[in-house]
C-alpha cells in the first residue's frame, strides 16, 4: 500500500482501495482511495476516462470514497478512536479530553492560525476541525470528478456515423458500433454519475454550505 502511495500508481491504490473495502477495513481503504482520487496529474486523470469499462469502474470506485469519508467525518469518531489516531497520526494529551496534533499532518495544516510546532486541542475543536477539513476535502473531489465526467467521450457516437463514412480519426475513442452493450454501459455510467450528483446535493453540500458558504458558491 505505501509504495502505490509513494509511486502514485492509481490503479493499484484502487484495487487496493477495493480490497480493504470488501475486507471491512475502511481506514487502509480510506487512505488507498483517498490518495487515488487526490492525484492531480491531468494525464493520469484523463487515463480514468479513456475506455468504457474503465470510467464505469473508477466512477463505481469513486462512488465508494465518497461514502467512506462523508462516514468518516459525519459520525463523529470517539476521543480515543484507534482508526483516526492512526489515520490521522492524532495523540492523546496527557491532560484530559484534549488531543495533540503534529506538525505536517493534514489536520495540522487545516488549522485556521497555520501554528508552529505540536498543538494541543480540545475534543470539540478537533471534531469542528475534522469535520470542516474533511467536507471540504471530498466536495473539492467530487466537483473534479464532475468535471472529469465532462471530458469523458468515450460513450459518445462517433459523428463519421451520420455520414456513413468511415472514421479517419486516428485513435478515435468514440464509439462506432451502437449496439446493446454500449447502450446499457452508457445508461449505467449515467446512474452512477446521477448517484455522485446526489451524493453531493443531498448529503455533502447541507454539511459545506454550514461549514464554509464561501467553498459552496466558488467550486459550482
Ligand atoms: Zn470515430
Amino acid at each position: 500500500m505505501f509504495e502505490a502511495i509513494e509511486k502514485k500508481d492509481i490503479r493499484r491504490l484502487k484495487k487496493l482501495g477495493q480490497h480493504f473495502h470488501a475486507k471491512n477495513k475502511e481506514t487502509a481503504a480510506l487512505l488507498c482511495l483517498d490518495h487515488a482520487f487526490s492525484v492531480s496529474d491531468n494525464l493520469e486523470k484523463s487515463i480514468e476516462m479513456s475506455d468504457i469499462e474503465t470510467a464505469i469502474s473508477s466512477s463505481q470506485i469513486f462512488l465508494t470514497y465518497a461514502e467512506l469519508m462523508y462516514e468518516c467525518f459525519a459520525y463523529p469518531p470517539p476521543l480515543n478512536s484507534k482508526s483516526v489516531s492512526r489515520l490521522f497520526c492524532v495523540k492523546e494529551a496527557t491532560s484530559q479530553q484534549r488531543l495533540l496534533l503534529t506538525p505536517g499532518t493534514f489536520l495540522h495544516k487545516h488549522m485556521r492560525l497555520s501554528p508552529v510546532g505540536e498543538v494541543s486541542i480540545s475534543y470539540e475543536e478537533f471534531l469542528d476541525l475534522f469535520n470542516k477539513s474533511l467536507s471540504s476535502r471530498l466536495y473539492k473531489s467530487i466537483n473534479a470528478q464532475l468535471n472529469l465526467f465532462l471530458q469523458c467521450k468515450v460513450f459518445d457516437p462517433c459523428p463519421s456515423l451520420a455520414t456513413s463514412q468511415p472514421c479517419q480519426k486516428r485513435d478515435c475513442l468514440q464509439k462506432h458500433v451502437l449496439d446493446l452493450s454500449w447502450f446499457n454501459a452508457r445508461i449505467r455510467f449515467q446512474l452512477l454519475q446521477v448517484s455522485i450528483v446526489q451524493f453531493l446535493h443531498l448529503r455533502l453540500k447541507l454539511t459545506v454550505i454550514k461549514n464554509d458558504p464561501a467553498l459552496a458558491r466558488i467550486e459550482r
